[in-house]
């Protein structure tokens, strides 16, 4: 019998990885609202937007608009998180690594794939969309209106119709997507492309490996599940 029946993956720096560049996409959306953008004012507006990521309450545009006119001393409207969306779905390599899609095909077949990302859903979806990488994938969850991960809410909207003994999660933060994931009965794995992480078993550093090390942890949790009943 199975155990493990949905994967969950992050997004950023796991499944796409995510160059600070990127940022530079607020520049359209700046000029298309009358707002001047140079380098100063997306390093600002970075921090600004790091510093919300990591105190606000509750994940939501308007928060982060407001967070970002205090700080920046402008005056963004409502749009702007529905705009740069629409810039940031342009952000993605040019060609995906043939071992993530590989991997997600392999393991496609036999699990139930899902997406959690400390972002906006939609947003996210599009960048999915863009990548080719979506048809993997049965959901997507952002953090919409709710609390970052590893919070309760976020971890929640995979565990609505599965045990959390039957899910796992893989990322490439140990404290969010690993260890945040345990906290709630996850079996966390680690995307560790520099294989910086030495003390973590459960890791790997290319998608190639990804199957095989599933593969070993099922068994794992078999023979776990097996003892405890
Ligand atoms: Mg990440």
């Amino acid at each position: 019998m199975k155990i493990i029946k949905r994967i969950c993956f992050d997004l950023d720096n796991t499944l796409i990885p995510w160059s600070d560049n990127n940022y530079k996409s607020i520049r359209p959306v700046f000029k298309n609202l009358g707002l001047h953008c140079d380098n100063d004012t997306i390093s600002k507006f970075v921090s600004a937007l790091q510093d919300y990521i990591t105190t606000c309450d509750i994940f939501t545009a308007s928060g982060i608009t407001t967070h970002i006119n205090m700080n920046l001393n402008i005056n963004l409207n409502d749009d702007f998180i529905s705009m740069w969306s629409e810039e940031l779905a342009k952000c993605i390599p040019k060609k995906i690594s043939p071992a993530v899609s590989l991997a997600l095909e392999e393991l496609a077949e036999k699990y139930e794939l899902y997406v959690l990302t400390d972002w906006f859903k939609e947003s996210q979806e599009k960048r999915l969309i863009n990548s080719g990488l979506i048809k993997y994938f049965s959901k997507v969850c952002g953090i919409d209106n709710i609390k970052t991960k590893p919070s309760f809410e976020s971890y929640n909207q995979l565990l609505i119709d599965v045990k959390p003994q039957n899910c796992v999660m893989i990322g490439d933060s140990l404290n969010k997507d690993v260890l945040g994931a345990a906290n709630h009965g996850i079996f966390g794995i680690l995307y560790d492309p520099q294989y910086k992480n030495q003390d973590y078993p459960y890791a790997f550093g290319n998608f190639n490996e990804l199957p095989e090390l599933i593969e070993q942890i099922e068994e794992m949790l078999y023979i776990k599940n097996k003892i405890v009943c």
